[in-house]
């Protein structure tokens, strides 16, 4: 159970794409960075200037792509996408950049995956609207300086603790994207719903939602799965018992954590006696890389309760044994 686009047939992406708030108010969640970014577009729209640049950061499938879009779409500006992996060489970059009209957006995901050399081209893009280009080598090398239409750049990223600090600083605005509790990612299923003209229960969407990690793209996800079920199995509505049925014979946790979450919490408590245990002790041992547990997968546990962060490390708690079917041995007797 991944939270990848990537794995994904071209029907579903399709779907996925259908699924896709288009403006602010369609858009289910994350309150205040969407109340925040309506002001600023507002505002940039009303001075005819491009939107300041903004960074958006957190877990994969929260909704960074999406609200990039909708930004564009709402400046009523073009959007180019790429990622930072993409961006192999600077002329890569100047070939985008010099692409763009006036207040056109610029979608960079994975942008702490940018090459160092590239990034250094983007900070006078960002900042001047301007960039200059190495013409020849050596004695006859000279730089031309080209000038670009001012944009806005919109960079997201699962792993904010490694962008560089000079790309950090040239970001105006700077948001966090949270998980989303379980009666949004209702809201979201039964707006999902509606639009595949799939009838569903509440009760059986808000079963969907609580075992999606916290993450709209798993809940489309389940979703789809889930009428597949119930155009199966049932009448093709999705009852609380179809999405139960559909749900367990998916393997979905009961309370929507994936094999990675359990697995830590199985590491810390097994191999370390529920901790406390380091960071890079525990991905080690679950073979993940630190950075990645501690962006991606900690966020969550901590939020939903199964992981402590002490000044000695990681501890499990209580609910993670509860979870994972273990009878804590906290005092050493049995
Ligand atoms: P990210 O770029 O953060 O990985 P995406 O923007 O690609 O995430 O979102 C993944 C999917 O989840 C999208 O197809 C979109 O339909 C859905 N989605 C994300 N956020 C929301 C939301 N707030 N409301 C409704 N659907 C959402």
């Amino acid at each position: 159970l991944s939270g990848d686009d990537e794995h994904l047939s071209s029907t579903d992406k399709e779907i996925e794409k259908a699924l896709r708030p288009l403006s602010f108010d369609d858009f289910t969640g994350q309150h205040k960075i969407v109340e925040n970014l309506k002001i600023f577009v507002l505002a940039a729209k009303r001075r005819q200037e491009p939107l300041d640049h903004v960074l958006l950061h957190g877990p994969p499938g929260l909704g960074k792509t999406t609200l990039s879009n909708i930004i564009a779409n709402e400046l009523n500006a073009g959007i180019k996408i790429t990622s930072g992996p993409v961006l192999d060489k600077p002329s890569d970059l100047a070939g985008l950049l010099t692409n763009l009209e006036e207040g056109d957006v610029l979608f960079i995901d994975e942008i702490h995956r940018l090459n160092p050399i590239v990034e250094e081209y983007l900070y006078s893009a960002m900042e001047d609207f301007r960039i200059d280009i190495m013409l020849d080598s050596g004695p006859n090398a000279r730089s031309v300086q080209i000038s670009l239409s001012p944009f806005t750049l919109i960079g997201a990223t699962t792993r904010s603790g490694l962008l560089t600090s000079p790309l950090r600083a040239r970001f105006g605005i700077n948001s966090r994207l949270e998980y989303y509790d379980a009666k949004l990612l209702t809201d979201i299923v039964i707006r999902s719903a509606s639009i595949l003209q799939t009838p569903i229960n509440d009760i059986a969407a808000f079963e969907i939602a609580r075992r999606s990690r916290g993450t709209p793209r798993i809940a489309n996800m389940l979703l789809r799965r889930t009428r597949d079920f119930a155009e199966i199995k049932g009448n093709g509505t999705i009852t609380l018992d179809i999405a139960k049925f559909a749900l367990n014979a998916l393997d979905v946790d009961e309370n929507g954590l994936d094999e990675m979450d359990n697995r830590i919490l199985m590491t810390i408590i097994e191999k370390f006696k529920g901790g406390p245990v380091g960071l890079s002790t525990i991905a080690t041992a679950c073979g993940e890389e630190a950075e990645t547990i501690e962006e991606v997968y900690e966020p969550f546990l901590i939020q939903e309760g199964y992981l402590k962060r002490t000044a000695r490390g990681r501890m499990a708690t209580e609910l993670a044994y509860k979870h994972l079917k273990i009878k804590p041995n906290f005092g050493g007797e049995t």
